[in-house]
């Protein structure tokens, strides 16, 4: 093939009028014609081993350009006429639709906001309070004095002066107690945080749901006619529950809250550990000495706390296995959930 640059350049006009006027249908057609594998303006960038060596250097640049003309003058085309020749090529409408999922609650919202409505149902009024506390509203108020060792079973993350994550939800208590006079009747829902080894168990974030009554005259017989009208109302009209013995700073006495195993209706299975009984919270009645931090006279009024782990209300309800599953947002986790 012989050929001049003029040649080249002849050619490339042409395309690029041909190009201007076609229909964008006609377009894919016209890039095969001029730039496919045996396309017109291709055969000249082929040919050029065969031209002189002359008139190679001036050849190979003319045939270039005439091939930058062409792609200029298709992508300009394909613009004013609106064909999308790639998108056309990808879209197949015998495929089915994309389907959207309208997604469900997280199972510890879920429970949380259940266990908080029972509560109310019985008089209890939502209150909150910060994630980020004091020392003082965490520990010394609660009484944990500093260096005791009932700490050391609350270990947080501490944020530098006198800043920590609490630990549980009962900061709420001083807090409410401050801002309020007896009677006080308050569930406080929220997160919590602990410096804990991660594993099936035990996590270092969690929710927990917190309980407290104070009045004239509140006795333990009212946190059990409490604690026993909502183990009913969640786990089932025949569930039975026993407490406990326990220690912590902020009741005295303390219990531990135990239902019935439902699994194994008491005869001992893994989910109860073989003991016909699960945990499910804490509780007890106000301490004095919290009372005193608050300036309530421990004499005169009297109240009850309870608070429980959402996480482990969630897990024995819906048989979870593993803490984990709850914070990993593993949609094929989550979309078992229908709260
Ligand atoms: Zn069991």
């Amino acid at each position: 093939m012989t050929y001049s640059v003029r040649d080249v350049e002849v050619r490339a006009a042409q395309a690029e009028a041909e190009i201007a006027s076609a229909s964008p249908d006609a377009l894919e057609g016209l890039r095969v014609k001029f730039l496919g594998k045996k396309g017109e303006i291709t055969a000249f960038l082929r040919s050029l081993g065969e031209v002189p060596a002359s008139d190679r250097a001036a050849l190979g640049q003319a045939a270039n350009l005439a091939r930058e003309r062409v792609e200029k003058a298709l992508s300009e085309r394909r613009e004013t006429s609106g064909a999308q020749p790639t998108a056309k090529a990808g879209f197949d409408p015998t495929l089915p639709g994309v389907h959207g999922y309208p997604g469900t609650r997280h199972p510890i919202s879920h429970t949380m906001e259940e266990i908080v409505r029972i509560f109310e149902r019985m008089g209890f009024v939502v209150a909150d309070g910060p994630d980020v506390e004091t020392d003082y509203y965490n520990f010394e108020a609660l009484n944990f004095p500093p260096d005791h060792p009932a700490r050391d079973m609350q270990d947080t993350f501490f944020l530098g002066g006198d800043l920590l994550l609490r630990t549980h939800t009962s900061p709420v208590q001083i807090r409410s107690f401050q801002k309020r006079t007896p009677p006080v009747k308050i569930v406080a829902p929220g997160r919590t945080y602990r410096n804990e080894a991660v594993n099936a168990r035990s996590y270092c974030l969690f929710h927990q749901v917190e309980g407290f009554y104070v009045d004239t005259n509140v006795t333990f017989g009212d946190l059990k006619g409490v604690l026993g009208s909502f183990a009913r109302a969640y786990f089932g009209a025949d569930v039975r529950m026993r407490f406990r013995p326990c220690f912590f700073p902020f009741t005295e006495p303390s219990t531990e809250v135990d239902i019935g195993c439902f699994l194994c209706a008491g005869k001992g299975c893994s989910l109860c550990k073989f003991e016909g009984w699960l945990e499910i919270m804490g509780a007890g009645m106000i301490d004095p000495e919290v009372f005193r931090h608050v300036g309530y006279d421990p004499e005169a009024v009297s109240g009850y706390a309870f608070g429980m782990g959402v996480e482990r209300i969630a897990m024995l309800r819906y048989r979870i296995t593993d803490i984990r599953l709850l914070f990993e947002n593993d949609v094929r986790f989550l979309k078992q959930f229908r709260g």
